[in-house]
């Protein structure tokens, strides 16, 4: 494994701990924005929510608030105002609150005097997830683009073994990928609405499904469901010739090394981001989810897809590096796996390059 793909490891490994570190602690800083007459505290009143709990919590969390012997799980929320009576709807709060640090209040004022407070706070999602979207894509893929055209130039493309992708190509995947972004981030607006809005299983606080443990032993379960969600998917979305045709085929232009580049991740019909991210959807509403730890894989999946499509050989079994999504794009029928090898090698699609991906590899099929 190269020092590069240690460090890109090691940085994500870092993030999430981290993360799940502040989680665990409960140390969100919720309350800053909460002052009275805010729009966006104004966005969070109207709101109506029934916590749900998964079932086997049920019974022993009513109890204990009867018997006094432990807080409800909204008066213990960080983001809880000890003054209101009705309980806050945490997920929807989060939201407003990192909206907050975005938009002035005076635009958020402005929404809800035309729109009302639920319109204007998915308005304001929007437009915060096309935003980060955008942060997202440019720095992670300006980021690969600056290691392996800038950095590694030399190294990589002097022998002329490979060739360099041209600015053409690099243009033509910058244009798509941003004309779908416009569609593509309605998604988690969409899960944000059932989250908030208690059709998922979601849940806020690590205490409600009983600690740490149980939280991990859901995650990994989650997890896995999402993974063979992404898989399967994926795979109807080549073996389905209408799919394939109308949906898929357009992020598979790019099938030699020298067409496929980190601006590639997410150049593809609106449509086909969608249904390959369903599954972190689908799956919450019948699994219980951590919502910071779902924002967290959701943001950690868009690095991940940037990395995957640079064409270069990261060693890091059982994860599906990049070498094996660049087999993905030169031979269609292997490797459709997310961020792990398990599905392909269960369900026999998994084909690992036997030498450099970036040089040898030709289009094959179709
Ligand atoms: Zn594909
Ligand atoms: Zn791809």
């Amino acid at each position: 494994m190269s020092s590069n793909t240690y460090a890109f490891v090691a940085t994500m490994f870092s993030l999430l701990f981290a993360t799940a570190n502040a989680i665990v602690e409960d140390s969100f800083p919720g309350n800053a924005w909460r002052a009275v007459g805010s729009s966006f505290s104004s966005m969070v009143e109207v709101s109506s929510y029934s916590p749900r709990v998964p079932f086997w919590q049920k019974a022993t969390r009513q109890s204990d608030v009867l018997n006094g012997t432990q807080e409800s799980w909204w008066t213990s929320s960080p983001f809880s105002s000890s003054s209101s009576s009705s309980p806050v709807n945490p997920f929807r709060n989060f939201n407003a609150w990192v909206n907050s640090f975005i938009f002035p209040e005076s635009f958020a004022s402005y929404l809800v005097a035309s729109l009302g407070p639920d319109a204007a706070h998915y308005v304001l999602c929007y437009m915060r997830n096309f935003v980060s979207g955008c942060i997202i894509y440019y720095a992670t893929a300006g980021f690969f683009h600056y290691r392996n055209y800038v950095v590694d130039k030399e190294n990589l493309f002097s022998s002329g073994k490979r060739k360099k992708p041209t600015t053409a190509t690099i243009m033509n995947q910058i244009k798509l990928a941003q004309t779908s972004l416009f569609l593509y981030v309605a998604l988690p607006v969409f899960s944000d609405w059932l989250i908030e809005e208690g059709f998922t299983m979601c849940y806020y606080d690590i205490s409600e499904i009983g600690g740490f443990p149980t939280y991990l032993a859901i995650t990994l379960f989650y997890f896995t469901c999402v993974e063979i969600g992404i898989y399967w998917m994926h795979r109807t979305l080549h073996e389905n010739k209408f799919l394939y045709k109308y949906v898929h085929a357009q992020h598979h232009a790019y099938n030699t090394p020298d067409t496929l580049t980190p601006w590639a991740s997410i150049a593809f019909n609106p449509l086909d981001g969608i249904l390959q991210a369903s599954p972190y959807v689908f799956w919450l509403l019948f699994i219980p989810c951590h919502y910071l730890t779902h924002v967290l894989m959701v943001f950690c999946t868009a690095i991940w897809a940037t990395y995957i499509h640079d064409t270069m050989d990261g060693d890091v079994e059982p994860i599906m590096s990049n070498k094996y999504h660049t087999v993905h794009h030169t031979h269609y029928i292997y490797n459709y796996g997310q961020i792990f090898i398990f599905c392909d090698w269960y369900w026999g699609t998994l084909k690992k390059p036997a030498g450099p991906t970036g040089t040898g590899l030709k289009r094959k099929t179709k």
